[in-house]
């Protein structure tokens, strides 16, 4: 119905007689003769008829008589309209600030007038990192609902009823839905309200409750029901305004005493029917709103009863229907206080018979410890390696004892409990590899054009690294096999399944999280060393590190023979191939992910350089959120880096060992001199990080022989490890110092052993190198320590996963400054907790070393400022700063212009995120050949700025693109907000729009924390693509 009707209508019900205009309702209704008693039927269709149209009646009446929100009919103001209108609204939900302006009806001006109203009745609710800023009604104006408002549709008007009384329920009160006080009409529409009172309408109303009170259901229907209830509250709220406005003499409003009156010498008044109805159990929704206006009868016959000043009346009455509902909340109250008193019975009860039960049995319980305390005189017997396990570290002779192995895992597909165990059947853990470049300190650099040589060493600048990701869940081998066939089969046949998932690169998602995964990796156990403590101690006397470089060079020209006789690498690196498919064939997808088809050769490699990324990039993480090294990290994480480690460490075994041993000589040749190697990097072009996990990993090989496989024992290998790692943090030391270019004079602060130990290192390396840096005279002790650091946090986590040795608990700790942090780290690695004292202790050895690493003619180059040198610490990389107002970018994106066309057709400038280039998207001019295949200019440059990821801002569309592999991609919201908490897609709304710090902060955590290819795989399978979008043409 339309506002202008219900106006047209108001006119006539004013102008004529209130009884002749209900019965032309009535009429037009067909419902005259069925009120009049003159018609009857059986028929089921017929009486459903008449009650949908006796419904519609009611509801009609209730608009006429209630509806005066319109300015001449009452006395509001447009205001007063707007503010109805949201708050009826927001009655049946709180709302964002766009849906509420969507559902106001517009003015002339295309203006709602909600901004004038908005403060007045709600509070503004603040959005999260997702979803969007909300206004919620304000408690005061939930009196103003009337749930027969005439502009609610149907399933507005059920929402909103159910959302109301269920906010009732939980303030505790009842759940009657009371008509609101309406305004008083103006003079010329007063007559209205006499529809209210008139015979017809009592008598109408009379026949309704008439038909309910005696039950018979096909006459009348629960809707009818609750709005001639609501008739009643409105006529009785009207007479109880009329009476408090003037005194009873002149009130001519008279709904209560014709309700009582009228057929009650039968007892057939519409009040005793209502009565009568309060009792019924079919009736038992509108129980509430019965007795409510029961209730209301009460007051209004006070109100008609007392006679004097008009003002107590209305204290008095109010009080009366106070004290009414207080009576029925003291009930609620003591009710719900008999429950909670059963409720502490019970508890109590439960109690005392613990208590009485350990009472009695108080023997069985005293018997626990001591058969305990028992066992702990057994393990006491070797109790001089206590001090050991206490002693929390995971290098050197001092090794403590392994913790963690293991626990015994669920399948999560068979749900058997398997231990692993070496004859045990295999279990894999889920994993997700792919390329990153969120460590990299040199964005944009290309890859290595020489496909086929995966790098050695890894340029300290990090360029591209592969990140590891596993979701923690583990399954037996043959489990996984057999599910991932059947996904794979089941998949192909899927509507463009080949945008959720890469079938071609064994992509799968995980059965029990459905996060994205690639490949597997295998649970290998962890072999706890068996240190033979005095024997260890005995060795190291004679084992100095100078001994033991030339141990390492001895058996390294040993080996040279057996290399030569391999006639060249080449060939045993085709060995180490078959070897690897045959072998292990269900473990072929991992690792190949993001590495050329040729590097399966250099496999032992590539899984080290995994162990490298996966531990940088967590250390990374934590250093990022300031979390402690350990104990933040989740278990997932954890034992994925745990499963990584150990299948490196194994995966030697089944690999040729002369391609790994030559890599080993290789390696170490950037230590220290080994023969017949040349052309090593200098200390300057490595990662000191990657450097260890790939010696450490792959020196047992060095112990094998053509025929035999021979172990290194425990205690060499102990050994091997710390000298391994002092020399590489002496090296790395080194390398952070020639790369600090904000060298401070020590000066005054020259007293103290770090000082002086510092000062010492610092003379001897500037007699080979202050030629080439004149004017530097000292550096800074501090500077170094705090650029050693990351790289010793990475060594913990690194000899954490590989020996199993639990680090010291302080290391959990959030409370660690850097200072003491370095010292616990240094425990746990077995160093000096003064640094420089390495150099001292091993003063022989490192002065020729520190000679050879610093005349390497690399790093003059690199101190003339012929190279670039990566400085230490890395710095973090985050997204790119956003302007605070999105008007900036716009300003930005409008004087944008394409590089390769001067067309004045409007581009579509696209921000990328991780390095802020501007890039003309979608768009012909720009596509760029990759691989021999035409792409968008964003996907050309996802290629080369990360790797493939990709995060861009449309700056035009508001929206955010995330971009992973060439072909897949989605939307996602852009972090900038209205002054009402909520985004603006495409910008169809057009208002100031605000950065979101948090809402960023987001985005960057799912880049470094590697989660954009799995958040757009989620986004796809939502989605359910009927009409793909080409990705690749962005
Ligand atoms: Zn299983
Ligand atoms: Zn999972
Ligand atoms: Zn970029
Ligand atoms: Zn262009």
């Amino acid at each position: 119905m339309f506002d202008k009707d219900v106006i047209m209508l108001q006119i006539a019900a004013s102008k004529m007689d209130p009884n002749h205009f209900l019965m032309l309702v009535l009429l037009r209704f067909e419902l005259f003769d069925i009120f009049n008693d003159n018609c009857s039927s059986k028929d089921q269709e017929v009486l459903k008829q008449w009650n949908r149209l006796t419904e519609e009646m009611l509801y009609l009446i209730i608009i006429i008589a209630g509806e005066r929100y319109v300015p001449g009919i009452s006395h509001v103001t447009k205001e007063d309209v707007t503010m109805r209108e949201v708050i009826h609204l927001l009655c049946i939900e709180p709302m964002a600030h766009s849906s509420l302006v969507k559902s106001l009806p517009e003015n002339e001006s295309h203006e709602t007038g909600l901004e004038t109203v908005i403060s007045k009745v709600a509070i503004f609710k603040k959005p999260g990192v997702s979803g969007h800023g909300l206004y919620e009604l304000k408690k005061e104006c939930l009196e103003e609902f009337n749930p027969f408002f005439y502009h609610y549709s149907r399933p507005q008007h059920s929402k909103a009823e159910e959302a109301q009384k269920k906010r009732r329920t939980q303030e505790g009160s009842d759940k009657a839905l009371r008509p609101p006080v309406p305004p008083p009409f103006c003079p010329a529409f007063s007559n209205i309200v006499y529809l209210l009172c008139c015979d017809i309408f009592i008598h109408i109303l009379k026949r309704i409750f008439q038909k309910a009170a005696e039950d018979r259901s096909n006459r009348w229907t629960e809707p009818m029901i609750q709005r001639a209830l609501h008739l009643v509250g409105q006529a009785l709220l009207e007479e109880k305004t009329q009476l408090e406005g003037s005194s009873t003499e002149e009130v001519t409003f008279d709904f209560s005493l014709k309700a009582q009156k009228t057929g009650s010498r039968h007892g057939k008044s519409l009040f005793h029917f209502l009565t009568k109805m309060k009792s019924l159990p079919s009736l038992k929704a509108q129980n509430d709103m019965i007795m409510w206006n029961l209730q209301m009868f009460e007051v209004v016959k006070c109100l008609r009863e007392k006679s004097g000043p008009v003002a107590s009346f209305s204290v008095d009455h109010s009080k009366l229907e106070e004290s009414v509902q207080d009576k029925e909340k003291a009930e609620r109250k003591r009710k719900a206080e008999a429950a909670k008193a059963h409720r502490q019975k019970i508890m109590a009860q439960m109690s005392a018979m613990q208590k009485n039960f350990i009472e009695s049995n108080k023997m069985l319980y005293d018997n626990v410890p001591e058969s305990s305390s028992q066992s702990d005189t057994a393990a006491s017997v070797d109790s001089f390696r206590m001090d050991v396990d206490e002693s929390r570290v995971a290098v050197g002779p001092q090794q403590g004892v392994c913790s963690t192995d293991w626990e015994a895992q669920i399948c999560i597909l068979c749900q058997e409990e398997q231990e692993v165990q070496a004859q045990a059947p295999a279990m894999v853990l889920t994993a997700c590899v792919q390329r990153s470049t969120v460590l990299t300190q040199n964005r944009g650099k290309t890859l290595s054009p020489k496909v086929g040589t995966y790098p050695l060493f890894m340029p300290p600048d990090l360029a591209v690294g592969t990140h590891t990701g596993s979701c923690g869940h583990v399954m037996h081998a043959t489990c996984w096999q057999k599910y991932f066939e059947a996904v794979q089969n089941t998949t192909r046949n899927r509507l463009h399944a080949d945008l959720i998932i890469d079938l071609e690169n064994g992509e799968y998602m995980c059965p029990l999280c459905k996060s994205l995964c690639n490949t597997v990796i295998p649970l290998i156990p962890v072999e706890p060393s068996k240190l033979n403590y005095e024997s260890a101690e005995i060795v190291g006397q004679h084992l100095t590190l100078e001994r033991w470089i030339q141990i390492m060079s001895c058996r390294i020209r040993g080996l040279r023979g057996t290399w030569e006789t391999d006639n060249n690498s080449e060939k045993a690196a085709d060995e180490a191939t078959a070897l690897f498919d045959e072998s292990q064939a269900e473990f072929r997808s991992i690792l190949s992910f993001g590495v050329q088809e040729s590097c399966h050769s250099q496999i032992v490699l590539c899984s080290i350089i995994h162990v490298n990324d996966f531990s940088l990039s967590l250390d990374n993480m934590l250093q990022e959120e300031g979390k402690p090294l350990f104990g933040s990290l989740q278990n997932r994480q954890l034992s994925g880096l745990k499963a990584l480690v150990q299948f490196s460490a194994a995966q030697r075994l089944k690999s040729s060992q002369a391609v790994i041993q030559k890599h080993f000589a290789d390696m170490l040749a950037v230590l220290v001199p080994v023969p017949n190697v040349e052309n090593t990097p200098s200390i300057l072009e490595v990662d000191f990080f990657h450097l260890l996990v790939g010696l450490d990993l792959s020196i047992p090989a060095l112990y094998q022989e053509a025929a035999v496989d021979l172990q290194p024992s425990a205690v060499s290998s102990a050994y091997n490890h710390l000298y391994l790692l002092h020399l590489l943090t002496m090296a790395h030391m080194l390398q952070v110092l020639l790369a600090s270019h904000d060298c401070a004079v020590i000066g005054g602060r020259g007293e103290g052993d770090e000082a002086q130990a510092a000062a010492e290192l610092f003379s001897i390396v500037s007699q080979h190198t202050d030629r080439l840096r004149a004017g530097v005279t000292g550096f800074c002790v501090e500077g170094v320590k705090r650029g050693v650091l990351p790289f010793l946090r990475c060594a913990a986590l690194f000899f954490n996963c590989l020996t199993g040795v639990p680090p010291p608990e302080e290391l959990s700790g959030t409370t660690e400054s850097p200072e003491s942090q370095l010292h616990l780290l240094c425990s746990y690695l077995s160093l000096p907790s003064n640094l420089f004292q390495l150099f001292q202790d091993h003063r022989d050895v490192v002065t020729t070393l520190i000679k050879r690493w610093c005349e390497n003619t690399a790093i003059s180059k690199a101190l003339k400022g012929e190279m670039q040198i990566i400085r230490y610490p890395h710095k973090r990389n985050r997204l790119i700063d956003l302007p605070e107002d999105y008007s900036v970018l716009l300003n930005q994106a409008s004087h944008f212009k394409c590089p390769n066309s001067s067309d004045d057709e409007r581009k579509h400038p696209t921000l990328c995120l991780l390095c802020g280039v501007m890039l003309c998207a979608q768009s012909p001019c720009c596509q760029e050949q990759l691989n021999g295949e035409e792409v968008g200019a964003c996907t050309a440059h996802a290629a080369i700025c990360g790797a493939g990821v990709g995060m861009f801002l449309r700056v035009r569309e508001c929206e955010i693109v995330l971009m992973a592999s060439k072909t897949r991609g989605s939307p996602y919201p852009a972090p900038y907000l209205d002054d009402y908490g909520e985004t603006d897609p495409q910008l169809g709304r057009g208002n100031p729009l605000h950065l979101c710090p948090e809402r960023y902060r987001k985005l960057l955590h799912m880049w470094q924390q590697h989660c954009v290819l799995e958040e757009i795989a989620r986004s796809l399978e939502v989605l359910n693509v009927m009409f793909p979008f080409e990705w690749q043409m962005l």
